[in-house]
C-alpha cells in the first residue's frame, strides 16, 4: 500500500480549496494499493485556510500564528490511520508519494518560512514522521514511477 497526497490525486484539500493534480501519480494509483491522505485537513485545518510554512522548527502560518501543535496533531493522526489501515489490509506500507515543498508533504525542500516561494533543504512535519519510521517518501517531481 502507497501513501498518496490527497492534492496530487486530484482532491480539493489544498490551502487554495483546490488541487495539486499530478497525472502520472493518478496513473500510479490506478494500478496500485493506496491511500489518499491530507494531513492539514486530518488536524482540523479547513479548506481554504491560511497558508503556513516553516520557520526555524515551528509551523507559522502567514498571520504568524504558531500552528505547530495542529499540523503536529494532523500527521500523527494520519500516520496512525495509515498503519491501520496496512494492517486491515494486510499489505505493507510501500512508500509514500507527497506533494512537494509543502510544510506538512514537502520532502528534501521546504519554503523558507518567508512566503517567497523560496526553498530551503528539508522535510514537512508528516513527510518526516513517516521517514522517521523507515517509509520511503518521495514527491511528484521524483517521477514518473511505474
Ligand atoms: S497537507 Fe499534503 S495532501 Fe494536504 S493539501 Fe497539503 S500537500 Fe496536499
Amino acid at each position: 500500500m502507497y501513501i498518496i497526497s490527497g492534492c496530487l490525486l486530484g482532491v480539493n484539500c489544498n490551502y487554495k480549496g483546490g488541487n495539486n493534480r499530478s497525472e502520472w501519480v493518478c496513473d500510479f494509483a490506478k494500478k496500485h494499493s493506496h491511500l489518499a491522505v491530507c494531513p492539514e485537513t486530518a488536524g482540523g485545518l479547513l479548506v481554504p485556510r491560511t497558508p503556513a510554512e516553516i520557520k526555524d522548527g515551528r509551523v507559522i502560518n502567514n498571520l504568524g500564528e504558531d500552528v505547530t501543535q495542529i499540523f503536529e496533531k494532523g500527521a500523527m493522526n494520519t500516520f496512525n490511520v495509515a498503519a491501520t489501515e496496512a494492517v486491515l489490509r494486510e499489505e505493507p506500507i510501500e512508500g509514500a508519494i507527497l506533494k512537494a515543498n509543502s510544510p506538512s508533504c514537502g520532502c528534501g525542500k521546504i519554503y523558507d518560512g518567508t512566503f517567497s516561494g523560496k526553498l530551503i533543504d528539508g522535510h514537512g512535519v508528516f513527510a518526516d514522521i513517516l521517514k522517521s519510521h523507515g517509509i520511503k517518501v518521495m514527491t511528484q517531481e521524483d517521477g514518473p514511477i511505474e
